[in-house]
């Protein structure tokens, strides 16, 4: 991707992050819901039970971030590098009101960010309700697993894109005797692909068949934005193995939705927003000769200013993500005999979460 970023702006974090990144800004445009998404979140305040447990979540202090590379700039995730439990809460008051929201937090999980300063920030100061995922730290075996041993921590996260370039293997991003502490210890881990689901298959199924006691959870239904070729095949195939989940989190397909309903029933679902990015009203679209992007309305500092003058109008009206995906659950679980609907709900937006990651 192209960009405006002249090296000299990375002159000095602080420089870089106030001048690049206005935060604030985009948290204020977010949380101004436009008349859909008001419509929207009382249609859907009536669907869902009245305690949920998210269960991924992005949290740090700002002052965690360090240097942010051009990779990381120009990737929607660094949209809110700083995202404090306070503004959690700010959020979480505007999009479920009158419901019950246990989370469960991770700090935002790219290179860049003080990890082990988040990891002590969100266990020092998370609300009884909530709970806390370790960012285990791939080069630092013996932190991450002390960490395992000694703290109150209900999953591990753990991120391909920490290094640059991003690891493409599953055990480069969780090494395997951090994988070993976590299966003794009953540690679920949060798995974000290094690729896409149907190009993962065998790495994942190596993974299983080397740590069959590990409960793994794939974040994003296993990455699929749209139903591609062999997509349900392999869903079928990972279904197989038991200690596996999948969150929900910033999949605005119904077809996806449906096909891992399918494969893994509702009790291995759990509804995950990615809380701050869910926020972002964007869609995915393809571009003639770049292929998927993200396309917004809103010009982001991690947005393509050519693309976007050229196809802005296609984000014209869009909700955040977070409607576009909680729509896709309720347009899914609708078509699934009446009398089952009140369980699913209540299995993928609390039950499965709260056993797989022991809240109370
Ligand atoms: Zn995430």
């Amino acid at each position: 991707m192209g960009g405006g970023f002249g090296p000299h702006l990375y002159f000095s974090t602080e420089a870089k992050m106030s001048t690049q990144i206005d935060s604030q800004a985009y948290l204020q445009y977010s949380l101004k819901l436009s008349p859909d998404e008001i419509r929207l979140r009382e249609q859907m305040m009536r669907f869902l039970p009245e305690t949920i447990i998210d269960c991924h979540a992005h949290c740090n202090l700002e002052s965690h971030v360090g240097e942010l590379d051009e990779g990381v700039m120009h990737h929607m995730m660094s949209t809110f590098p700083g995202f404090s439990l306070e503004q959690s809460a700010q959020v979480k008051a505007v999009l479920y009101p009158g419901k019950h929201v246990q989370t469960l937090r991770f700090a935002n999980a790219y290179r860049g960010i003080s990890h082990r300063a988040a990891n002590e920030y969100l266990l020092a100061h998370s609300k009884g309700g909530d709970r806390v995922a370790l960012f285990g730290i791939p080069d630092d075996v013996s932190y991450t697993v002390w960490m395992l041993e000694t703290r109150n921590v209900a999953a591990l996260k753990m991120y391909y894109q920490y290094f640059n370039p991003p690891a493409t293997l599953i055990t480069e991003v969780f090494p395997e005797p951090i994988l070993e502490v976590a299966q003794d210890l009953g540690i679920p881990i949060i798995l974000h692909l290094p690729k896409i689901i149907t190009k993962s298959l065998a790495d994942l199924q190596q993974l299983l068949g080397n740590f069959p006691r590990l409960v793994v959870v794939l974040a994003h239904l296993g990455l699929p934005h749209l139903p591609i070729p062999g997509l349900q095949e392999a869903y079928d195939e990972v279904a197989l193995y038991p200690n596996v989940f999948m969150d929900t989190s910033m999949i605005p397909s119904a077809e996806v939705h449906a096909m891992a309903l399918k494969a893994f029933g509702p009790s291995r679902i759990m509804f995950g927003s990615d809380e701050p990015l869910n926020l972002i009203r964007s869609r995915v679209f393809h571009h003639p000769t770049k292929g998927e992007r993200l396309i917004t309305e809103y010009p982001y500092h991690w947005v393509d200013p050519d693309d976007h003058a050229q196809f802005q109008h296609l984000a014209h009206g869009l909700t955040m993500t977070h409607w576009q995906v909680l729509s896709a659950i309720q347009q899914t679980t609708v078509r699934l005999p009446v009398r089952t609907w009140k369980r699913v709900i209540e299995a993928v937006f609390y039950t499965n979460a709260r056993s797989v990651f022991k809240f109370s």
